[in-house]
């Protein structure tokens, strides 16, 4: 019998997405053919499975015929046990690290979180051992919502310390509750950021009533000997916070010399994206204020002007035809469409990315030399072969926490 060619549609995904690489693990062991979705080659695929992580996300390749999963479809679907416990086949995605979970579930139940409905109380998921499998590298991505709330968390620990692993902790350290000994163990660990470019531990300051134990808990983690330009704190903006407070947050975190992350709740809100686009891209935190950010916009963001590099993006890969000034102001939405495309991390094709600015053509040649361009503004486009095709897809990689 010969195996079935397989469709994972990652829709939304900023690091590769473990329970497709677990379902084509699955798929492979039964000797068929998984690879991340193409929607040009939809009729050839047996089954296709699309998982959406955010709910707001929209789905463009979305069809009625593909089975669905993840928490921005639902919270109830889950993956059954003999798929959930393989190993993740990160060949999908040529991901050289490890990614996983060491405990599922939270102590707190957040308003805004679907982790306490999903997952419930903590408990224990892999030991590092077991989650560490793609061991040509030494960096390893924790999906844990609540890493310090799991009953076997020194046990992690020190298998991280006894394996000399770098760790990201992507979901963020709950510094409320953290304790002079979770503290002290926690700077024994290497802690990298998510794209392991430096030495970077993530925390959250959620809601503005927690002042006191955000401040107490910078006291206990700075005592165990983390410096504050080591931290960076999620900022959830939109939810239940002024604007007033969400600048108290952000300022008191920066005062702090750690590093603030606006997380918008609403991705559509306009504060909310201006907000989110003035912290999280640093070279504009640091050169702006935000009364000048919001009154003068653009011009003052230059040369990090995120359209302009979007549009050079854009044009690179023939989407838009000219690269003028004037241009940029007609040519915006189609570049944020291509930008909230790419921006979701995982590879996309020419075609996908011309689709999402809604323009076409020009040659191939002067789209590659656009894209060397790009390199002058902190953005690197990575660009492989589909498999079996003349056809390239790009990613695009930046030195930003997102
Ligand atoms: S602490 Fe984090 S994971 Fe837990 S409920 Fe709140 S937001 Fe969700």
């Amino acid at each position: 019998m010969t195996g079935e060619r397989i469709g994972l549609y990652d829709v939304d995904s900023k690091i590769p997405n473990l329970a497709l690489m677990k379902l084509s693990a699955w798929h492979r062991n039964r000797g068929d053919f998984p690879e991340l979705y193409r929607p040009v080659a939809h009729h050839a695929y047996s089954k296709i499975y699309a998982s959406k992580i955010f709910e707001f996300s929209t789905a463009p390749y979305l069809t009625p015929d593909m089975e669905k999963g993840g928490t921005g479809f639902d919270l109830a679907t889950k993956l059954p046990d003999e798929i959930e416990n393989l190993d993740p086949d990160y060949s999908i995605y040529r991901y050289p690290h490890s990614i996983g979970f060491t405990m599922r579930g939270c102590r707190f139940r957040c308003k805004f979180c679907v982790v306490p409905e999903k997952e419930g109380r903590p408990k224990g998921s892999k030991t590092i051992p077991e989650l560490w499998t793609n061991r040509g590298s030494s960096f390893v991505v924790l999906l844990d919502n609540d890493f310090f709330g799991q009953v076997h968390w020194k046990e992690r620990i020190q298998e991280m310390v006894d394996l000399d692993l770098m760790v990201n902790f992507s979901q963020g350290l709950n510094i409320r509750l953290i304790t002079d000994e979770q503290a002290q163990a926690l700077s024994t660990v290497k802690f990298r950021n998510l794209h392991n470019t430096r030495k970077q531990v993530y925390f959250a300051w959620d809601r503005i009533r927690d002042e006191k134990l955000i401040l107490d808990g910078v006291d206990r983690v700075t005592r165990a000997g983390i410096k504050p330009t080591y931290m960076a704190f999620y900022v959830l903006v939109g939810f239940d916070s002024t604007p007033d407070e969400d600048m108290k947050r952000i300022m008191m975190i920066r005062d702090l010399g750690c590093d603030p992350y606006v997380m918008p709740y609403n991705r559509t809100d306009p504060y909310q994206k201006k907000i989110a686009r003035w912290v999280n891209h640093k070279a504009i935190f640091g050169s702006t204020k935000w009364e000048d950010y919001q009154t003068t916009g653009r011009q003052k963001e230059a040369p990090y002007d995120e359209g302009q590099t979007l549009l050079l993006f854009a044009a690179s890969l023939g989407a838009v035809q000219t690269l003028n000034d004037s241009d940029l102001e007609s040519l915006r939405a189609g570049v944020r469409r291509v930008y909230d495309l790419m921006n979701r991390g995982g590879w996309h094709e020419a075609q996908a990315i011309r689709l999402a600015a809604g323009e076409h053509g020009i040659p191939a040649s002067e789209g590659l030399r656009r894209m060397r361009e790009l390199r002058k503004f902190g953005f690197e486009i990575e660009r492989e072969r589909v498999e079996g095709s003349r056809s390239w897809r790009y990613r695009l990689r930046s030195d930003r926490n997102d």
